[in-house]
């Protein structure tokens, strides 16, 4: 029999993939999170970023933006501390860069990039990539920003998203989640992965941007790009799942507010 061209995710792989919570576990040791995300125009995307970090595990949030920004995210989490440039953020152990950015911010993006750790580049972040990344990033578009990404036509990348994100995995050496119905998580040596969970109801906006905070935490636990991706993709589907049985459809907010419960099942799993 040929391989498979794509392993389908299962709840047990994802159970082992997490860190274990510890007895003598600290907020490092959790991992702390760089979140630039969010701008005068798109304050709420920072507040469900820093809301997915905060909800899927953190042990710190440093978020870094504009002040009216940081306040409303101070506003909705506490817990977050926030600083106004890159270079002051202290101790971080990945980040997390893109949600509601905007089309500008491009030095800011290069800042976080040239720190050398792991990081994970959603929606704006995507329109300031480099030539390559050598394997500690994980991308996160949806068919549209691939296509700008690579150049391509959206109908095209919707009807080959499997050689799509494959491609681009291998382009950038970097781990490339792309979202949709069926989420696809590819690794930059060819490796795929189908996420099996998940609801329409996470047609609607916001969730993208809880979903990349809740990567962005799962990469700061020190977990590889392609199972943070991974992870990060089935838990958020299944968060979705549980919101829908609340309520149809489901707000971004309720989405996130799913995620504590989910994480606890997974972990006694
Ligand atoms: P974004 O495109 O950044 O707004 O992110 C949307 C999120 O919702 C991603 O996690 C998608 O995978 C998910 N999503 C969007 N549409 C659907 C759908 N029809 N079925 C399941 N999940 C979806
Ligand atoms: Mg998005």
């Amino acid at each position: 029999l040929p391989e498979p061209v794509a392993g389908m995710l299962e709840p047990v792989d994802v159970a082992e993939m997490l860190p274990a919570p510890e007895r003598n576990s600290d907020k490092y040791r959790r991992g702390v999170l760089g979140l630039l995300a969010g701008s005068a125009q798109f304050r709420g995307a920072a507040v469900l970023a820093a809301g997915g970090a905060a909800e899927g595990g953190a042990g710190m949030v440093r978020f870094v933006g504009p002040d009216e920004v940081a306040t409303q995210v101070l506003n909705r989490w506490p817990e977050v501390v926030t600083s106004a440039d890159v270079a002051d953020t202290g101790r971080v152990q990945a980040w997390a860069v893109g949600s509601g950015l905007g089309d500008g911010r491009a030095a800011e993006v290069a800042a976080v990039l040239d720190t050398g750790l792991p990081v994970l580049v959603d929606a704006d972040g995507l329109r300031h990539l480099p030539e390559t990344l050598d394997g500690r990033a994980l991308l996160t578009p949806h068919a549209g920003e691939l296509a700008r990404m690579m150049d391509a036509d959206r109908g095209d990348v919707e009807a080959h998203r499997l050689r799509y994100v494959q491609a681009a995995a291998r382009r950038w050496n970097a781990t490339v989640l792309l979202k949709g119905s069926t989420t696809l998580v590819a690794a930059p040596d060819g490796r795929i992965r189908v996420n099996p969970t998940g609801t329409p109801a996470l047609a609607t906006a916001g969730s993208g941007d809880v979903l990349s905070g809740l990567a962005g935490a799962l990469l700061a636990t020190g977990m590889e790009p392609f199972d943070a991706g991974s992870a990060a993709a089935y838990i958020h589907g299944l968060a979705g799942q549980a919101a829908a049985e609340g309520s149809g459809l489901p707000s971004a907010s309720a989405v996130l507010d799913a995620l504590p419960a989910v994480l606890a099942a997974l972990h006694s799993a």
